[in-house]
Order: C-alpha cells, then structure tokens, then sequence
C-alpha cells in the first residue's frame, strides 16, 4: 500500500504553495511578481514616472501585472483577429491605450458622481463606456499620461480604481435595491460600506492567489452562488434577520457553484467574517498553478465543514451561530420597469443593450434623474441602470427621458435579458466580437419574434462571451455563448459560438448543457436564437422557466 504522505495526490497538495504551509518562496512568475513589489506601489510609479515618460517607459512587469490593482489593462490592439490571439506574443497585441475600471460597489453611485463618470470618459475615453456585470464603469482608449488626473476627479467625487482588477478583493456585488427595496430581509450596504472603509487598499490583503469576488444582498440578486464568498439575505427563527454564508462559487473554465457553510451571520459581523474568509484565502489558496488559484479549488477539496472550521478556530476564534438555508427564488431579479420603494417613492430600471453606453448617456441620465428629484443611481449585475426616489409624478417624464437615450424601461424580453462581455473590440483575450453582435440579435429578435412576444412572460437570458473564460456569465444563460473559431459550410474559418443551454441561478441553479459539437458561425446566430425560442415557447408548459 502507498503510504498517504507519498501519494501522488499528496505530494501534489504540498507543492500548491500555500502559504499557510510554508511555501513562501514563488512558484511561478505572477508570484515573484508580487513578491518582488507589492502591486499597490504602482500608483506612485504611474504618477511620478510612467504618465511622464509616456507609454515607451513602462515597465512590463507593471504593465501586464501590477496595474490591474489599479483598474488599468493595455487593450488590444484593433485589426488583430480572433484566430490569432492565441498565437501572439502579450506585446504583439498590446496597445498603448488602457481600459480602466472605477469601482463602485453595489452599483451605487450619486447622481453627481454618475455625471463626473461621463465627463471624465468625455475628456478622456474618447465617449466610451460600459456598464460592467460587476456594477461598474469600464473605460477605454485611456492613455497612461491621463490617468493622473482621471483618479484626482474621481477621488474629488469618492470613486476610485484601487484593487478594481488583480489578485485582490474586487468590486463587491450588492443589492441595487438595497434599502429601498419592499422585499429585502436586509439592507446589506451598511457591511459593504464597512469592508471598503476596512479593508480596499488594505496591503495585509492585496497579495492574494487570485481575484477574490464578493456579493452581500439581502434579496436574491447578485448572483451570489457563483461567487468566492457570499452574504445571502435570511430569517433566523431566533435570531431575526441575517446572512446566509456562501463560499467557492466560481466559473470560466472549471465552473463551480459556490457551497453553504451552515452559518448564520449577524450584518454587524459580516466584516469580521468576510475577514476570517479572505484570510484562509489568502493563507491556504494554491498558489502554484494560476489555473487552480480561485478559492473555489480549495473548498472543492476540503468541503464545507473543514473550511468553516478553520475560519471559526484559525481566524475568528469562535464559533459562528448556525443558520438556515434561504428560500430559493423561482425568479431571477433584475429590477426592470417601475417598482414602489418601501418610502413610497419609486425606482425605475432601464435597459441598455448589453451594458453598452457612454460618457454622454451618463451625464444625460445623471440630468435626468435629477430633473425627477432622484439623487441616486445604481448600476446591476446585469449591466442595466436603475434611478432610485423618483415621485410617482415624475415617472412618465423620466421614462421617455430615458428612453431618448435609448434605455428603455419596458423592453422586449430581449433586449432585458441580454448580457455580453468586452469582446475582441478590446479585449487581448478576445477571439469574437460580442457588443455589436448583441445589438445586431436584439434588433432582429425585435423584429422576428413580434408575434410570440406576448408568449414569453419572463425574461429569457442570452450572454455572450468573446473566449472560454466567463465574463458574462454564460454557464448561467438560457442560452450561453462561447466564442470560437469555427468552421463554416464552405470549410472556412469563422467567428462562431459553442452554445450551452438551459443554465440558471435561483430555484433552478446549475449550469448550461454544454452541445458538444453544437456550434453556430456568427451569421447564422439570430436565426439559431430565433429557432431555439420558439421551440421553447411551443413546446413549454405554464410559466415553466428555460432552464426546467
Ligand atoms: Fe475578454 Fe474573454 Fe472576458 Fe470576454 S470572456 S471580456 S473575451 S476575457
């Protein structure tokens, strides 16, 4: 018998580089590379060297590293297609433009700080902007001698691009309705809030094996069970209400969903133990392989129950209360169309097709929101915008205010359901074009599909990734689409989809059906889209969901 300490599985797990276990020294190059210099020393290099010396004089260890603690990536260089990004070298598709994301966790943002956003995209983004799923606002064509002056406005308004990227806590993923909704067991900002204060910025915490997302909602809208570690809105019979705690969801290429630890945690104490739980991140996550570094590696082999106790006897030194499961929703929330606040005012969500906008549709909505009373907005995990305190009076103006800026407040199951992620446009990783191409099958899903329109009574969700990994959530999709080189009738190669089918969060959580050797060349897409729905809305049962 093999003796277990010789095992190959065992000699595997002692050279993960966890640090927890000793392994210190770096074994790979991203490791020595924030070994050598903690990333967040960038943003001096960046203010007082590189947007002096222009684009020629950074060094590429910041450059493809160390500034993405600060929201900056280079983007790609345009005309490179997407049959060759595999085969170039980083610097071959390297532009000198940067795309810089602004943090704004759980989407919430004043109507002031929104208007500054698209100015500074004005000025300095060439008008760009997208509404990430993440909540926030990513720029492009940014040039490094800008950037200087880019975070003193957004700092000048509260908003920064500290840890929007790299292996540190992004942008937290919150409730867009939180404290205004009806529904919500609780408002989740105030924890928020206090990590943000705490912990961003925070170089005990800017050194992790990888990104490390967090979503904390007291509704079920934040796609919480794909997330390192979630915070899930819940009544304890005795306790009253809390958080139901979630670790190692993740996806792009090993897609996991994300366990229970059976805790139940009080708002006050979420900072705490979103603490303890970054901490065994940080300490115990491989670090080894960048491909097994997501928290979601660690969890998968320890279980529940072994992580929950190191969190409670290594880090938090006490036990957490246990707690009950959250009910499980039987619809997706994405907080579309006009809806009545616990105040009695109400919020108004507008869809933008695939989260695409720009510098002036900000600072119009900004205006228009304004003219309404509102003096707050906030951005959802589904790329889509919401006005928030806006009088019953005042609806109809802001509705047709928004709707000239093309953000349409009831819009077609299509367009609402639609989500993309960057794409070959700017994206080094890119192989396909995704924006352009949800516009194009909204429009023709608008104009095809008018007859069975009234059929479809919930949104059915259709995302497009530009690569294998999943930056719009395509494992979660009614229809998820991967972007690929696929061959064509005449045996050319072209843009096309692999399609996976029926994913979902909620009542109905799991991931798409992979079709294997199901792909469709991007030409053929509206019409596949087109089939596929209306096989479904035939054959379907009453309010049966895609996913069932
Ligand atoms: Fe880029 Fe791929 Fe992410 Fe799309 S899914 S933004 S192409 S890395």
């Amino acid at each position: 018998m093999v003796p277990p300490q010789t095992s190959p599985r065992a000699k595997q797990r002692r050279g993960e580089g966890q640090w927890a276990l000793g392994y210190r020294e770096p074994l790979n190059p991203n490791e020595r590379s924030k070994k050598d210099d903690n990333p967040l020393n960038v943003r001096a290099r960046i203010e007082n060297i590189y947007a002096h010396g222009g684009f020629d004089s950074i060094d590429p260890a910041d450059l493809r590293g160390r500034f993405r603690w600060y929201g900056l990536y280079t983007q790609r260089k345009p005309g490179i297609d997407g049959g060759r990004t595999a085969t170039l070298e980083p610097e071959e598709l390297d532009d000198e433009y940067f795309m810089m994301r602004v943090r704004s966790d759980g989407g919430a943002l004043t109507t002031h700080q929104l208007k500054v956003l698209g100015e500074i995209s004005q000025t300095y983004a060439r008008d760009t902007a997208d509404i990430t799923d993440r909540q926030n606002i990513q720029y492009h064509w940014i040039r490094i001698e800008d950037v200087p002056t880019i975070w003193q406005r957004l700092e000048a308004v509260g908003l920064t691009t500290m840890e929007a990227c790299g292996d540190s806590p992004r942008v937290i993923l919150g409730s867009p309705v939180a404290g205004i909704s009806e529904d919500e067991v609780v408002d989740g900002q105030p924890a928020i809030d206090t990590i943000l204060e705490r912990y961003i910025g925070d170089p005990r915490f800017s050194n992790l094996p990888r990104k490390f997302k967090t979503a904390i909602s007291g509704l079920q809208d934040v796609a919480h069970e794909i997330h390192d570690v979630a915070f899930v809105g819940v009544h304890h019979p005795e306790h009253g209400p809390g958080f139901d705690l979630w670790v190692g969801g993740g996806l792009s290429t090993n897609p996991m969903l994300g366990k229970r630890l059976g805790a139940w945690v009080p708002l006050d104490e979420v900072p705490d133990v979103w603490e303890a739980v970054i901490s065994v991140f940080r300490d115990y996550g491989y670090r080894r392989l960048r491909h097994r570094a997501r928290i979601k590696f660690l969890v998968a082999d320890w279980g529940p129950e072994k992580f929950r106790q190191v969190v409670e006897d290594e880090y938090l030194k006490r036990k957490m209360i246990d707690g009950p499961a959250p009910e499980v929703l039987d619809q997706q929330l994405d907080h579309i169309g006009v809806h009545k606040q616990k105040d009695g005012l109400h919020y108004v969500g507008a869809a933008p097709v695939a989260g695409r906008v720009s510098g002036s549709i900000l600072v119009e909505v900004a205006k228009a929101a304004e003219r309404a009373g509102s003096r707050r907005v906030r951005f959802t995990p589904q790329q889509k915008i919401i006005v928030l305190d806006v009088a019953e009076a005042e609806v109809p103006a802001l509705k047709s205010d928004l709707a000239k800026l093309g953000l349409q407040v009831d819009p077609s199951p299509w367009r609402r359901g639609i989500m993309a992620c960057t794409g070959i446009e700017f994206c080094k990783l890119a192989i396909v074009e995704t924006k352009a191409r949800a516009l194009d099958l909204v429009t023709q899903l608008e104009a095809n599909l008018k007859d069975i329109v009234d059929g479809v009574t919930a949104p059915i969700t259709v995302h497009i990734n530009g690569c294998p990994n999943s930056c719009a959530r395509i494992q979660t999709a009614d229809i998820g689409l991967k972007g690929q080189i696929v061959t064509d009738d005449q045996g050319n190669q072209v843009e096309g989809f692999q399609v996976h089918l029926g994913g979902g969060l909620g009542l109905d959580a799991g991931f798409g059906r992979k079709l294997r050797g199901h792909k469709v060349t991007a030409d053929e897409l509206p019409e596949y889209v087109e089939r596929v729905v209306r096989n479904f809305v035939a054959q379907r049962e009453t309010d049966e969901r895609f996913a069932q």
